[in-house]
């Protein structure tokens, strides 16, 4: 008897944490990609493509400054997109960039 109640217990730990996981997942699919016309991305200048910035009105912009490599990102990896704190519950091009770019710290 305690073991068949040992199994159900555990079972139920499996599957409450198979529900955890598969909830993260679907809330991070959720949230929406940074649109460039979105009226706080164009105050600071976003853009999907790092390379596509206006060198002119940005002047202190740098081919290596993305998204991917500034301490607001928290990507992972080599995801294409990821969060950055400064626009919450958006998603962000690792390959972008505004004007809040601040290097990672090593
Ligand atoms: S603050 Fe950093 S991560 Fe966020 S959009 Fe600007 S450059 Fe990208």
């Amino acid at each position: 008897m305690k073991q068949t109640t040992r199994r159900i217990f555990m079972m139920q730990v499996a599957a409450g944490s198979s529900v955890l996981v598969a909830s993260g997942a679907m809330a991070q699919a959720a949230a929406a990609k940074l649109d460039e016309k979105d009226p706080q991305a164009v105050a600071l200048g976003y853009a999907a493509d790092s390379t596509k910035v206006d060198a002119k009105k940005y002047t202190k912009h740098k081919a290596e400054q993305k998204c991917s490599t500034c301490q607001l990102y928290t990507g992972k990896g080599k995801d294409p997109m990821g969060p950055c704190s400064l626009f919450p519950g958006k998603q962000v091009a690792a390959a972008g960039w505004c004007s809040a770019w601040v290097k990672k710290a090593a």
